[in-house]
C-alpha cells in the first residue's frame, strides 16, 4: 500500500478531483460528506496509514480507500467510460494539463466478495483510523514488542491492525521467519534477544517489501503481491536459509508458513482444524 500511495500521490497530487461515477454502491460507506464534497478540490498528498489509502484535499476533507483481499485500483491515463467490468466500485476522475483530459483512477473488485470499501471524511474525522495501531515504525510498537505482556500468538497479534498497522499475513509469515520465532510464540515467552529480533524483522521485512513494490509502476491490477514474499505461500519448498522443507499449519482460517527447523525447535505444529476434524 505504501509504495501504491507514493505512485498515486506522483499521478493525482496538485490535480482537481472533476468528477466521479459510483459503480457498486455498497462499498461507500460513509453518508455526509458525500463525493460531492471533494468534487473542485486539489488533492495535495496521497498517503497511507495501516492499509489505508488516504488522499488529502486542499479544504481538509478526506478521502480513504481500502482494497481488501480483492481490491484492485487502475490508473487510467485517458479516462475510459465503460463501467469497470463485473466488480466495478469507483472512477474517479481528475484534472488534466492544460485543456487536456486528465487520468482517472477506477477501483473494482474480483470474485463475489464486496470487501473495498472507501469514505468520505470531514475535516478533523478520523474515521476508521481512530481504531488502528501504531505503525511498525512507532516508538509505541518498539515498546509493546520489547515490554509488552500480550497472551495471544505473535502471528495472531501481528495481524490485528489495532495492535500495529499495516502488517498482514503475509509479512507475518515472512518476519516471524526472519527473527527465528514461532508463529505459536506469545510476547511473554520470548527473552530480549527473541523479542529485538522479532521487532527488526517486522520492521526490515516491510522495509524490504516496499523497496521490491516500489518497482513497480501504474496502478496495483496484478493480484499477485505472492512473488515478493520470502516464506509466505511457498510451503513445500525449501527454506530460503536452511534448505529444510517450509511447512504450513491452518491457523484461525489463514495458512501460516514457518521452517520447523529453524522457527519450532523442529517440531510440526498441529493443524487445529485437522485434529478437531480427526476426533
Ligand atoms: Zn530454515
Amino acid at each position: 500500500m505504501q509504495a501504491l500511495a507514493e505512485r498515486l500521490d506522483a499521478v493525482v497530487g496538485g490535480r482537481t478531483l472533476v468528477g466521479y461515477e459510483i459503480i457498486g454502491f455498497s462499498s461507500l460507506k460513509t453518508v455526509v460528506p458525500g463525493p460531492d464534497a471533494l468534487v473542485g478540490h486539489v488533492v495535495t498528498r496521497v498517503g497511507r496509514r495501516g492499509k489505508y489509502l488516504v488522499a488529502e484535499f486542499d479544504d481538509g476533507h478526506r478521502l480513504l480507500l481500502h482494497l481488501s483481499q480483492a481490491g484492485r485500483l487502475d490508473v487510467e491515463a485517458q479516462p475510459k467510460t465503460t463501467r469497470g467490468g463485473k466488480g466495478g466500485v469507483v472512477r474517479l476522475r481528475f484534472s488534466g494539463d492544460d485543456d487536456d483530459v486528465g487520468p482517472a483512477l477506477l477501483v473494482r473488485e474480483f470474485g463475489t466478495e464486496r470487501r473495498a470499501a472507501w469514505w468520505v471524511l470531514a475535516p478533523g474525522d478520523n474515521g476508521p483510523l481512530d481504531r488502528l495501531g501504531p505503525e511498525p515504525g512507532a516508538d509505541e510498537f518498539a515498546d509493546f514488542v520489547l515490554q509488552g505482556t500480550d497472551k495471544r500468538r505473535v502471528h495472531t497479534w501481528l495481524r490485528d491492525q489495532r495492535t500495529v498497522a499495516g502488517v498482514g499475513r503475509g509479512y507475518s509469515d515472512d518476519a516471524l521467519w526472519r527473527a527465528e520465532v514461532s508463529p505459536y510464540a506469545t510476547l511473554a515467552k520470548l527473552d530480549r534477544p527473541a523479542r529485538l529480533r522479532l521487532l527488526d524483522a517486522v520492521r526490515s521485512a516491510l522495509a524490504d517489501g516496499l523497496t521490491k513494490e516500489r518497482t513497480r509502476t501504474g496502478g496495483l491490477s496484478d493480484p499477485k503481491l505472492g512473488g515478493n514474499f520470502e516464506v509466505h505461500g511457498r510451503a513445500g519448498t525449501p527454506c530460503p536459509r536452511c534448505g529444510a522443507e517450509l511447512h504450513r499449519v491452518s491457523y484461525e482460517s489463514y495458512e501460516v508458513v514457518y521452517c520447523p527447523r529453524e522457527q519450532t525447535g523442529g517440531k510440526v505444529l498441529a493443524d487445529r482444524r485437522m485434529s478437531r476434524l480427526l476426533k
